[in-house]
């Protein structure tokens, strides 16, 4: 490990993301999400090499709670929700939303706010609510693709797993820390279940969709290859059909996630393509026995 290099990146992080104000300032916000861009971009890179559960995560985490507990700077709500969350990870709980709210960041001075409502005004600044930017359970909860991408994405998806997995071995789709055997049982159960929930919200009104512990769902046997892709095939081809028979009220029908909180039909078939597209890369990269 190269302490200085690290050194220099925080550094740099904080400089690109102090361009980028300095840019709002100027309302050149065009020019500001470039630096802002290149700030996070460094963030992601530099945190590839991460600590995993049973090698290191909770002991991090223990860490760094401590250490942002003796900051002046971090609030209360934070280094409590900071400490419920070792706590939680240790017990193996998977919170619900009304446990964790979704951390509001106040823009003007870096508070993080935790509390259910919102606060009406930042505790240290004053600044107002509706300045405060929303820290979401994974980016890409923003906003649901087009009915059109998705059902490209249906697609798509399913042909690059079906060029990845052809022709492997079942000796190399059991190599690596996450074997490829693993990620592709891991793609066809989250299919299952987030089409399982999909088809609720159609059939219910307004059900709630119970949250799994991700490990209730994942391989526990090593199922042959050609097994796991022939089911993850045809359900893939039923989810297509009945996806494209679905008129646009049924795509805005409802649910709520204790975990997540509220769903659509289209923004939980959107999480399940783009759950897929962050694990392509992976999927691939086994593949090639990296
Ligand atoms: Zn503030």
């Amino acid at each position: 490990v190269n302490y200085s290099k690290e050194v220099d990146t925080g550094d740099l992080i904080l400089r690109l993301s102090a361009i980028a104000r300095g840019l709002e300032d100027e309302g050149q916000l065009n020019l500001a999400k470039i630096f802002r861009a290149a700030a996070v971009g460094e963030i992601y890179r530099e945190s590839r090499n991460r600590p995993r559960l049973g090698a290191g995560l909770v002991e991090a985490m223990r860490e760094t709670a401590a250490e942002m507990s003796g900051r002046e700077s971090a609030s209360n709500s934070l280094t409590q929700a900071m400490s419920y969350a070792v706590e939680a990870l240790e017990r193996r709980e998977m919170p619900l939303l009304p446990d964790i709210p979704n951390p509001l960041v106040c823009y003007q001075c870096g508070e993080v706010m935790l509390q259910d409502p919102p606060l009406a005004e930042c505790p240290t600044c004053n600044a107002r609510r509706y300045s405060f930017q929303k820290i979401l359970p994974i980016y890409f909860f923003q906003q649901p693709l087009k009915r059109s991408q998705v059902e490209s994405l249906l697609d798509a998806n399913l042909q690059e797993v079906e060029s990845i997995v052809a022709g492997i071995d079942e000796q190399t789709a059991d190599q690596g820390s996450w074997p490829l055997r693993e990620i592709l049982y891991h793609l066809a159960s989250a299919q299952n279940l987030m089409y399982g929930r999909a088809r609720r919200m159609i059939n219910e009104d307004n059900p709630t969709l119970v949250s799994v512990q991700p490990s209730d769902s994942e391989v526990s046997e090593p199922f042959a290859l050609e097994q796991t892709l022939g089911e993850y095939r045809a359900t893939r081809k039923e989810v297509s059909e009945w996806f494209h028979s679905l008129s646009d009220a049924d795509l805005n029908r409802g649910g709520l996630h204790p975990e997540w909180g509220p769903f659509t039909v289209l923004s939980q078939v959107t999480y399940m393509v783009q759950h897929e597209q962050l694990h392509l890369a992976e999927l691939e990269a086994r593949r090639e026995g990296r």
